[in-house]
């Protein structure tokens, strides 16, 4: 592996520093208190980031994105992952599914999604079905041409109100060797559609201002032109996605690792007990030592699977380890953090109270840890199934 940033990476990494400190980190506080991003607030990140060309940095640049590699990607989220959720994200990195539009569904969805026009939400989590993604009891009847989609779906995040969920559904049975297997599509249903209603879902204490939408489908129809991909490859597109994703979530508490061991080790170096900083004393400082070993390990990790994707030869394993180890690593980072502040770590002065609670959500979201460790678990063990 090579670790030597490129001149374009340091560079876009100096200019993604600065856009953060006149956007993001100002506002972060403000936002956590509220619970709330103005409209004005995010369109303003948004413009300034389409300006600076870090707007849907991800996609490729024959449909008008950014074109960064999985590498730079992954520098360019571990720097995110220092910030405030909830306003990063307005600095939109569309999900690749989007990738799979044909037609019409180019200028309606993607091409708007790059440009900042339009916000997807990807929609495939339901109440009866978290880490249980084959539990999911939404499905969509095909009549004529049109499907009409029935069910319920919750915590779907985004920045803003989105104008469009990718929405999974079951579509169908196949009969397969273990068993019959539900049969899942990706449909892409507007707001506004007759029958989808969408309502802001409960506060999360973790990365407060990002809001989650409850949405429902009732008789909710819709054309089988909408279908994303093709009928009965929803799970494959939504694995694609969410491999990534894990290692996007391994980059960003990577990025807030390093945030909360620079905090830990001033208040270390600088708070004092006993005549001298708290640092000298071991119960402190070998805090430290794991927390710079444990980042250390975790970058390793993360950039370990990013240079597999720039290879087109990432496996699941490598996005699960990448994210298992860094989220927990930043887990007891953030704790560590508020035991070296003493009570000052729970006030909400400070950010880290804050740090503490935005770093809990990558431990669950996109796979919890324990299904992560179920993944990589699966595969070693597979060998040795008759
Ligand atoms: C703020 C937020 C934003 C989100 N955004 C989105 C979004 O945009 N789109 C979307 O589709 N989803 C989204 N999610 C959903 C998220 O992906 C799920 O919360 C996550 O997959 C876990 O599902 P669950 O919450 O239902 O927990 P459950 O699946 O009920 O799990 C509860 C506990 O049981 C454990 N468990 C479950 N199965 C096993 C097993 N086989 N072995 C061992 N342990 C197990 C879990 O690890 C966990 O500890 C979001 C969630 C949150 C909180």
């Amino acid at each position: 592996m090579n670790f030597q940033l490129t001149d374009e990476q340091t560079m876009l990494l100096d200019s993604l520093r600065a856009f953060l400190d006149d956007e993001i980190y100002p506002f972060e506080a403000e936002v956590d208190h509220t619970g709330e991003v103005t409209i004005e607030r995010a369109n303003q990140i948004k413009e300034k980031a389409i300006e600076v060309g870090f707007y849907a940095a991800n996609m490729p640049e024959s449909v008008g994105g950014g074109g960064l590699d999985y590498t730079t990607m992954g520098l360019f989220e571990r720097e995110l992952g220092k910030t405030s959720y909830a306003l990063s994200a307005n600095v939109a990195r569309p999900t690749e599914l989007l990738l799979a539009s044909e037609g019409d569904q180019i200028d309606k969805y993607l091409a708007p999604c790059i440009s900042g026009e339009k916000h997807e939400s990807f929609a495939l989590s339901e109440p009866g079905a978290g880490s249980d993604i084959m539990a999911m009891t939404t499905k969509a009847v095909a009549d004529g041409d049109d499907y009409v989609i029935n069910g319920s779906k919750h915590f779907i995040s985004t920045p803003c109100l989105p104008d469009f969920a990718i929405v999974f559904a079951i579509t169908g049975v196949d009969e397969t060797p273990r068993g019959p297997r539900k049969r899942i599509t990706a449909f892409l249903v507007d707001r506004g559609q007759p029958g989808f209603d969408m309502a802001l879902g409960p506060r999360c204490v973790s990365q407060r201002a990002y809001r989650t939408y409850q949405l429902s489908f009732d008789n909710c129809r819709v054309n089988k032109e909408q279908i994303l991909g093709e009928e009965g490859n929803g799970l494959e597109l939504a694995n694609k996605w969410l491999f990534m994703g894990r290692v996007w979530v391994g980059a960003q508490s990577c990025g807030k690792m390093e945030r909360l061991l620079g905090l830990a080790t001033e208040w270390a170096a600088t708070r004092k007990q006993f005549g001298k900083a708290i640092g000298k004393f071991q119960g402190t400082s070998f805090k430290l030592a794991d927390m710079a070993t444990e980042l250390q390990a975790s970058d390793l990790l993360v950039m370990h699977a990013c240079q597999k994707a720039d290879q087109g030869i990432m496996t699941a394993d490598d996005a699960g380890m990448a994210k298992l180890f860094a989220s927990e690593a930043l887990g007891r980072a953030a704790d560590n953090t508020v035991q070296i502040y003493g009570g000052m770590g729970l006030m909400e002065e400070l950010p880290v109270e804050r740090l503490w609670r935005d770093a809990r959500i990558e431990r669950i979201w996109d796979g919890t840890s324990e299904i992560q460790r179920h993944i990589i678990s699966r595969g070693l063990l597979r060998r040795f199934e008759s």
